[in-house]
Formats: C-alpha cells, structure tokens, sequence
C-alpha cells in the first residue's frame, strides 16, 4: 500500500465529486468499491472475499469529457490518486488501488458511437463502447475493425486502446495500434486533446504513442477513432495441423509471415496447451492453426502457401470445421469468467498466463528455457496441472509466447500469487529479457510488470520517465501502474527491494 497523499480526507473526497457532478454520477457504495479494489490478478483471493487493496474512495461516471477533466483537476489541486477503468477485463493489477482514498473513474457511461465513415473507412467511438457491441454494428454494415481480444464480449474500447491490446487476427489486421487513427484523451491538469483523424503524417513524432498503452498513468482516453475493413465471413478459409515438434511449428509460421503472407489467425500450441484446447483431436502433438480471409483471390493465394509449407511438415491435420468452432466459441464474456470462479471455489484449481515477445531467432530456445527452469526451480511444480505456451501473433521480426499455467492451490488464498503466480511469473519474464525479448507483449505491464519497467527499456527509459514527469507531474494518474511506486510491495511481502520474488525462485 502507498500511503495517501492528499490533505483531503475521505469524506471531503467524497463531497468535492459530488458537488463536481451530482449524486447520481458518484458512487460511494462500500461493496462496490470494494470489488473496484482489485483485477483478475487477485482472482483466488477475490473469490474467497479477500480485498487487499485499500478500498477506493468514490468511484466516478462522467458523461463527457468536460467531466472527467473537471476530475482530474479536482485530483491533481488535492493530490487524490486516481485509477482509469472501462471494461474490467485487465489482468496485470492495472485497476487495483493501492493508494488509500484513491478515486475510481469509470468511463463506461461514454457509451456512444458517433460515427461510422465508410469512405474514409473509420469509426468514431467513445471510450465505454464494448467492442463486442462495436463490431455487431459495423459487420451488420458488411465491416469490421479486425480487432479480436479474447475479451471482445466484455473489454471497452478506452481500456482496449489504454493496454495496446491485440486480437486473434492481428497477422492481418494488427494490433490496436495498428488500428487507432486519432483520438481524444484528457490529461491530469486538466488539458482535453484531441489527436485529428489523418491517413499518415511526418509532423514530429507519432503522439498517438503517448497515449496509446499508457494504461492510465499519463491520461484519460475518452474517444478513439479507429481504421474500418471490409468484412468477407465467406472466403474465410480455416486450416489444422498437428506436428511434432514445437519449434518445427515455429519456424513453419517463420517462412509463412516472413515470405509476405498474412493468414488472419496464424498459431502455434505446444503439446500441453494443445490439449487444453483440442483434448484428444490434438493427438499429443503440437497444433497449429491458421485462418485465410479477406478479398477472395488473397484468401486462396494465402490459402495455397498454407497449403504449400504446412502438409509436408505436418503429421496428421484438424478439419476445417473442428478450426472454425473452436475459434467460435474462443471468447470469454461473463458467463465463462463467473464458470471459472466457481470452479475456483470447489476445486482450488486455477490457470493463469504470461505473454512475452521475442525474436525468431530465439523463440524456440525461450520456450525450452522457460520449461526447463520452471521444472527445475519451481518449489511447487508438483502442483501443476498445466505448463505450456503457444505463439499467437507473428510479424516479420519475430512472434510472441504466450505461457500457459494451470496449478492446484495447497496453500492458504491470500498466499496463493506469492507462492504460484509471482515465481512463475518471474521466471518467464527474466528469461524473456535474458533472450532479447520483450517481457511483455499485449496484457500491459500494469502493476506486477513494473520492477521491471527500467530493465525491459534501458536506456530508453529515460524517454518513458520524461513522459511521465511532463504529463502527470504530481504523480496523481494510476500509481504503481508502468512506473514502480515507492513504498508498494504488497502483494509480494517476500520481495527483494526490486520488487522481484528473489527468496522464492
Ligand atoms: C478472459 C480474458 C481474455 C483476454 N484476452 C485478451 C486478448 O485476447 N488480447 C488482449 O490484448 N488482452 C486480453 N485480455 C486482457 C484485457 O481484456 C485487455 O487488456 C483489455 O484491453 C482491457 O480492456 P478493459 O476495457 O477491460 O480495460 P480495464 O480492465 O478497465 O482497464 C485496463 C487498464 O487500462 C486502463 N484504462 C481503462 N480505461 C481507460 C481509459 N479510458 N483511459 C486510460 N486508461 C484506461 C486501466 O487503468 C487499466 O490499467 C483478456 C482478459 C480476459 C479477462
């Protein structure tokens, strides 16, 4: 916990926002800001009613930006903590309160999409709008903006834009900073910005940056502007290999990406997680999956190099239909999230999982590295259920890993993430950043990242801690988030001053 900064107690807090906005718009209820304490990383012990973070002091819906700038500098005047949220779905402790008193704004009020632009192919959003309900309205108009979060039921567009988020058809489409055209953001003094809608320019640096991934500690985004594409369900072309050998998949989705091919969906699971996914379809083996679409004679051209690397490496195949359901029925909304608590509360039984991103070159090695030392040093691998990984995003440089682990729980709920969570954790971030590699490639770094913000940037980190010092000078935007807090180490009681599980690993 970090202690408070404001001279403000509780209630002035609490009567400065209500007389700023209105009652309705203010919400004081002790439950509710309780379960605003805390993110899907304290998942064990928010089942079992544990609430660690100090309890916000007022969580705030404003209905414009005017509004939310009239919060912030309200907050910065008083030094009141502040914490950005839209969907709810982040996962790195991004939405967790760990300074007393902090205030909670909400933006899923700002729920309006304002404009769909089919000549200029864009679409105008604010930032409550799920992205869910966003595409049902654009693909109803025969578009999409071929963003595809696993979270796509649930994640709004201001937290999508907030943690660089990607989707499954990032090979073609990209990841949202690929998409976001201009946006509009307000910054702790106050200031509202609107970055204008243009195809490209070499006016100075791309400032869409500052703000995209800023994860609420520079600002808060209000509206996004975001590319729109054709939408063609019918020449989607959807693929299933079974291979032996992990690194051999790899280097199969290499020579694909890198001979200029875009498959939409473009993947690689390792045996554990190929069952998880597949169960005994996936024969043991490794499965990797790739989808072709867009225009008709793009979709068979991708299709025929498909085709062309993958059947002579490959064992066996998945059929096309088994592809398509899967990737159907791959999203998560509420009634998965609240399946899995309740399993959570019967079998003490629980998955979670660390993307990281790395060269070609070394993708392979990380894999083995990060198995290899989990099974070596990891006090606890007799409970684990599942240790796996699968690459799920490509580029021309190289892909991302994303590890998966499932584990039963033998200790108490609140020791559950020092003992678990925390070392694993660790252990495929160092490996990452000892391979070249980034530590993190779409959750965001939010508050577990952050010991190792400096180290993952080096020497760029100076460009990262000036836009903090220039943007959110008193420190009021999401502490702990991107940027280290002082004084925060909870949840890790065990942690060397780094903030890292030294003792445990
Ligand atoms: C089941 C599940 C599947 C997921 N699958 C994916 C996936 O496929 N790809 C992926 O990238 N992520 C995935 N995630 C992670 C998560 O959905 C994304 O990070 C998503 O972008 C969060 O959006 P949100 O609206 O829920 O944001 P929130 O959870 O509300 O916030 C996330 C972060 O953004 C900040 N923030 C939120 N709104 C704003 C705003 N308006 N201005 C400034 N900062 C803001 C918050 O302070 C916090 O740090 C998944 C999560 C879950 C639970």
């Amino acid at each position: 916990m970090v202690s408070r900064q404001s001279a403000l107690d509780r209630s002035e807090i609490q009567d400065g926002l209500v007389t700023l906005l209105g009652a309705e718009r203010v919400g004081l209820d002790p439950g509710e800001l309780r379960e605003l304490s805390a993110d899907r990383y304290r998942k064990y012990a928010t089942v079992h009613g544990i609430y660690e973070p100090p309890v916000p002091a007022a969580v705030v819906r404003p209905q414009s930006a005017g509004e939310v700038a009239a919060v912030l500098r309200f907050a910065s005047e008083h030094l009141v903590n502040v914490v950005p949220r839209t969907g709810g779905t982040g996962t790195e402790g991004g939405l967790e309160t760990i300074v007393e008193d902090t205030i909670v704004i909400d933006g899923s009020r700002l729920d309006r999409i304002l404009e769909v632009d089919p000549i200029d192919m864009q679409v105008t959003a604010q930032c409550g709008v799920r992205l869910q309900g966003l595409e049902d309205l654009l693909r109803a108009q025969g578009f999409t903006t071929g963003h595809s979060p696993q979270s796509k039921p649930l994640a709004q567009l201001g937290g999508l834009v907030a943690t660089r988020s990607i989707g499954q058809f990032s090979t073609l489409y990209g990841g949202i900073e690929d998409m976001v055209v201009g946006l509009e953001a307000v910054f702790p003094d106050g200031t509202i910005t609107r970055i204008k809608n243009v195809p490209r320019r070499a006016a100075g640096p791309d400032i869409r940056h500052v703000v995209i991934g800023n994860e609420g500690a520079l600002c808060f985004i209000t509206e996004v502007t975001l590319k729109i594409f054709p939408y063609y369900p019918d020449n989607s072309r959807y693929f299933g290999f079974l291979l032996d050998d992990f690194s051999v998949a790899i280097d199969g989705l290499r020579q694909l990406v890198t001979a200029g091919y875009r498959p939409s969906v473009c993947r690689a699971y390792s045996p554990p997680d190929a069952r998880q996914h597949f169960g005994d379809l996936a024969q043991g083996k490794n499965v990797v999956i790739l989808v072709a679409e867009g225009p008709a004679p793009l979709a068979e051209a991708t299709g025929t190099a498909i085709e062309g690397i993958f059947s002579p490496i490959s064992a066996a195949r998945l059929g096309a239909g088994v592809v398509a359901d899967w990737l159907d029925n791959l999203n998560w909304g509420q009634d998965k999230i609240d399946a899995e608590k309740a399993t959570m509360l019967r079998e003490h039984h629980l998955g979670y999982t660390t993307e990281v991103s790395i060269g070609w070159k070394n993708a392979a090695e990380l894999y083995g590295a990060v198995i290899g030392r989990i099974r070596r040093e990891f006090p606890r691998s007799g409970d684990l259920t599942l240790l796996g990984a699968h690459s799920s995003h490509s580029y021309q440089t190289g892909t991302n890993l994303y590890f998966v682990y499932d584990y039963s729980i033998a200790t108490e709920p609140r020791d559950e993430m020092r003992e678990y969570h925390v070392p694993l954790n660790a252990i495929i971030v160092e490996e990452a950043l000892r391979l070249g590699g980034s530590m993190v490639h779409h959750h965001g770094i939010g508050k577990y990242r952050a010991p190792w913000t400096e180290e993952e940037h080096g020497s760029a980190y100076y460009l990262l801690r000036g836009l903090k010092e220039q943007f959110d000078p008193s420190g009021i935007m999401n502490a702990g988030t991107i940027f280290p807090a002082e004084g925060f180490t909870d949840p890790y009681p065990d942690a060397d001053k780094t903030g890292r599980c030294g003792g445990v690993i």
